[in-house]
């Protein structure tokens, strides 16, 4: 599968990493738009959040039992957001399920 996220878990194309266990993988966005800017992603490949369900929710589910500790990691005391673009309208570029971790100064007020 042509999936850029898949080969930078398998290490294909070379990432900073943050996190990783047998289940997901953290890493620093290429192009951070926070001073804090890392990508959490399930191993398993899941193109979106539209594509999560029972089958795979164990991945999804362990990423946000994840995120804490992360973001603890990250330094972010004061807070942090996270977002996961899906589909054409919600501009997701890259079709493999990811959640951004954002902070490290106090982020805009507006989502959309
Ligand atoms: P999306 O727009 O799909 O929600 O987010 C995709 C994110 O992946 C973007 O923030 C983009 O900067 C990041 N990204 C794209 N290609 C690479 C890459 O090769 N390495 C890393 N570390 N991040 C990438
Ligand atoms: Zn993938």
């Amino acid at each position: 599968m042509d999936c850029l996220f898949c080969k930078i878990i398998d290490g294909a194309i070379p990432s900073s990493k943050v996190y990783e266990d047998d289940k997901i993988y953290a890493f620093k966005d290429i192009n951070p738009q926070a001073p804090v800017h890392v990508l959490v992603i399930p191993k398993v490949h899941i193109s979106s959040m539209d594509e999560v369900n029972e089958a795979n929710a164990e991945s999804v589910k362990h990423i946000f039992v994840m995120i804490p500790q992360i973001a603890k990691s990250l330094g972010l005391e004061n807070g942090y957001r996270v977002i996961s673009n899906c589909g054409d309208d919600g501009c997701q570029s890259v079709k493999h399920l990811h959640f951004h971790i954002l902070g490290g100064k106090k982020l805009n007020e507006n989502m959309a």
